[in-house]
């Protein structure tokens, strides 16, 4: 059994070193008020006992905590020397709280950062000066740039004040970037003026460089859109017909037209072809400055193409982007894996949706391409048009959604103007490309439940009085960012992914009036119902109240947003290596509730808790209601079971998702064993001290640098395992819906 040191590192529990500080503290107390050897034994029993029993990893904290309550009983004057010595050594560390934290980085034994984020290996060397500035960033915001409610509130886990590691440098969250103005007007990448380019490839490699570039200057996630580089598919046609009509001339060769268009089409596919790879590769290759690939989500829309030959251009580039995502990529040893990034989007419309559709074709390779690699995910534009006025947009990065920029307006049209300077704004049109996100702030609904002792009243003065919370911290990530200078990221600011402002100029104007948002996130719906009802949300008799949680976050988002001009916006958080933050801090604060506080895991966002037995359409259909009361953003999946066999239940999936539910993805499980070449699912299972390994259910290899597992964990996907709750929760994903297959072992 291990403990978690304060550095984060993990050791061997070991109960002589309870006997040893208790007797310290007893030495130091008076005589007449010690306690005998044999209280010193029980005290180091019941401790040990309880860490024993505790399913999760404890901290040191936890057992000082276990020790001052035992203490108290059997001898009150030794755990006041107990608790004495224990703030003096608090004291001490105050004084510089990230040596400790950094020294254990680089000595690569930081468990906190290694399982921090499934995409970020802090053994590399330049992920780990990010990690160390991330340490620094930390240690400032927590003791100078917030205020103490904030801090203490965020480290007693009641909410999470997400990415203190860059909230020292003035940096928002993610963003639609304005890759269309970039390319068609020009941009400067590295001081470099980059003009329109004249082909599909170059385009390609040019919007790559812009994300790096992107990835670099931000925290989050960023979208690009297909439509903006498969316009250079026709720039690419003209300049091949061009060099096939010169080629033959001066070969003296006589084409009929016919035969033109037979080479031009085989031409450009290639051309195509090469485009898509550098979008693929360059993606996975790059390394940005945080110290990891970056978070790409590409935005596959027909509606964004005019009817006609430019759709075709658009609907043939995604095909090849589906097409080289099922072959996958080779990893180190020539193996074909999934990989994790670009995260695909792909709109479902009536020219799509349906047997006999234009595009129908084209859906049914998206569905093969989700059945092997989990990607794409499914946007409806028929519920989205519901949702945002009329319009359809991609998410920032894996889940943001925008406000449509109109809302002020009664008539409905668009009276924003151009703040952005973009050079592709047209008045009365909404504008999506180039807006963002400041930043998030979770509340833990699962904390304002369990603090009310099922008291509804009481539960709904938390509510109010915590949602004041989560504003104050929401306050100071805005005001983190007023007054920034555009020259703090030129390709942002200046050069037109997001703007085009002048050097020296604040981009305090995109910060308000709906331009950008802000997020008020939540979690553990499932669980704070379940406290507060007994019964979960699915439940007829519990599903109103969870809504009415859901609006309460909404009226107080507008409440804000009228009195502040700021885009306060509803967000179902992903809530990655958080939810096991969270679970522990309920189980200290609460002790062990069933259902409620005894996993190391809460449920993310609106979402059916993982363990219900709820088939797949139910599901979509249950949380679709609640995704209209997650404007921020929100996403839904189905858990399935291996379908590459099957790609008609793929099919029927996403059939009912453009008629059902605006976001929605499908998990399936397509891992490798490296020692037996198996590639079906890789199993969780506990070892001989219970912790969580994966193990090929073949040949029995626990080896992780010896498998290939993708996981959706947080809207990405997640390729480089995970820390113990979230282990757990992947554990315990009920399938939804499993179609027996054959074994594709080899
Ligand atoms: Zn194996």
């Amino acid at each position: 059994m291990n403990i978690i040191k304060r550095n984060g590192s993990e050791v061997e529990f070991n109960s002589e070193k309870i006997r040893v500080a208790v007797a310290k503290a007893n030495n130091a107390t008076q005589e007449s008020a010690r306690i005998s050897n044999a209280a010193i034994d029980y005290v180091t029993n019941e401790v040990t006992e309880y860490a024993e029993n505790t399913l999760a990893t404890l901290s040191v904290e936890d057992i000082q905590d276990k020790i001052e309550n035992v203490l108290m009983k059997v001898g009150p004057e030794v755990a006041r020397n107990f608790i004495n010595y224990r703030y003096k050594r608090a004291l001490v560390r105050k004084a510089n709280t990230t040596d400790e934290q950094i020294l254990a980085l680089l000595e690569r034994n930081n468990e906190e950062a290694k399982q921090e984020n499934s995409n970020k290996n802090p053994i590399i060397n330049s992920t780990q000066r990010d990690y160390m500035a991330g340490e620094v960033s930390k240690d400032l915001t927590m003791r100078m740039l917030l205020p103490e409610d904030v801090v203490k509130a965020h480290k007693e886990g009641i909410i999470h004040f997400h990415d203190a590691d860059y909230f020292a440098q003035h940096m928002h969250n993610c963003c639609l970037v304005n890759l269309d103005d970039m390319l068609q007007n020009g941009t400067v990448i590295g001081s470099t003026l980059i003009e329109k380019p004249h082909s599909f490839s170059t385009a390609c490699n040019i919007g790559m460089q812009a994300v790096a570039q992107v990835a670099s200057s931000q925290y989050g996630g960023q979208t690009i859109s297909a439509a903006h580089l498969a316009k250079f598919i026709d720039v690419s046609r003209q300049s091949i017909r061009k060099e096939i009509l010169s080629e033959n001339e001066d070969a003296g060769i006589e084409m009929t037209d016919q035969q033109i268009e037979k080479v031009l089409a085989k031409r450009l596919y290639k051309e195509i072809q090469k485009g898509v790879q550098t979008i693929q590769y360059q993606i996975i290759t790059l390394m940005t400055t945080n110290g990891q690939a970056p978070f790409l989500s590409v935005y596959m829309d027909l509606n964004e193409a005019p009817e006609g030959s430019a759709r075709d251009d658009l609907a043939m580039m995604i095909e090849e982007i589906l097409r080289q995502r099922i072959q996958g990529v080779k990893n180190e040893k020539g193996v074909w894996i999934t990989p994790a990034f670009p995260k695909l989007l792909y709109v479902l419309d009536d020219f799509n949706d349906h047997e006999g559709s234009k595009y129908w074709s084209l859906t049914n390779v998206a569905a093969q391409c989700t059945a092997k690699r989990m990607v794409p995910d499914y946007i409806s534009a028929k519920i989205m048009r519901e949702y945002k006025q009329g319009d359809v947009y991609g998410c920032m990065g894996c889940r943001s959604f925008l406000t449509p920029d109109n809302e002020n307006n009664a008539e409905g049209l668009c009276n924003a103007d151009n703040k952005a300077n973009a050079k592709n704004f047209y008045e009365g049109e909404h504008k999506y490309y180039g807006r963002f996100n400041q930043g998030v702030v979770t509340l833990n609904l699962v904390d304002v439940a369990c603090s009310s002792g099922k008291d509804m009243d009481k539960f709904w003065q938390l509510m109010e009085e915590r949602s004041e919370l989560v504003h104050k911290a929401l306050r100071c990530r805005h005001e983190r960012l007023l007054g920034t200078p555009s020259d703090v990221a030129p390709i942002l600011w200046q050069n037109g992914a997001l703007a085009r402002l002048k050097k020296g100029e604040t981009i305090d104007k995109l910060l308000y009036g709906n331009y950008s948002t802000i997020s008020y996130g939540y979690a553990g719906l499932y669980e704070c119902v379940y406290y507060m009802t007994g019964h979960s949300h699915t439940d007829p008799e519990a599903k109103d109240f969870a809504l009415k949680i859901m609006q309460h976050m909404n009226d107080k988002c507008a409440e804000w947003r009228k009195a502040e001009n700021i885009a306060y916006s509803v967000y179902g958080t992903p809530l990655e290596s958080t939810t096991y933050r969270f679970a522990k801090a309920l189980q200290k604060r609460f002790g062990i509730i069933p259902e409620v506080t005894d996993h190391d895991y809460i449920t993310n966002s609106y979402h059916v808790n993982v363990r219900e037995h709820i088939d797949s359409f139910k599901k979509l259909a249950f949380e679709a209601e609640f995704q209209r009361l997650s404007p921020g953003g929100a996403i839904s999946y189905v858990e399935m079971a291996d379908l590459t066999n099957n790609i008609e239940a793929v099919l029927a999936h996403i059939q009912f998702m453009s008629q059902n539910i605006m976001y929605a993805e499908m998990n399936m499980k397509s891992d490798y064993c490296e020692c037996c070449g198996y590639d079906g699912e890789i199993k969780i299972v506990h070892d001989e001290n219970d912790k969580l390994v994966w193990e090929c259910p073949n040949c029995g290899n626990r080896d992780e640098s010896k498998m290939n597992v993708a996981r959706r964990t947080c809207g990405y996907i997640g390729s480089n395992f995970w820390n113990q709750g979230r282990t757990q929760e992947i554990e315990q994903r009920f399938v939804h819906i499993s179609v027996p297959k054959l074994s594709k072992a080899v």
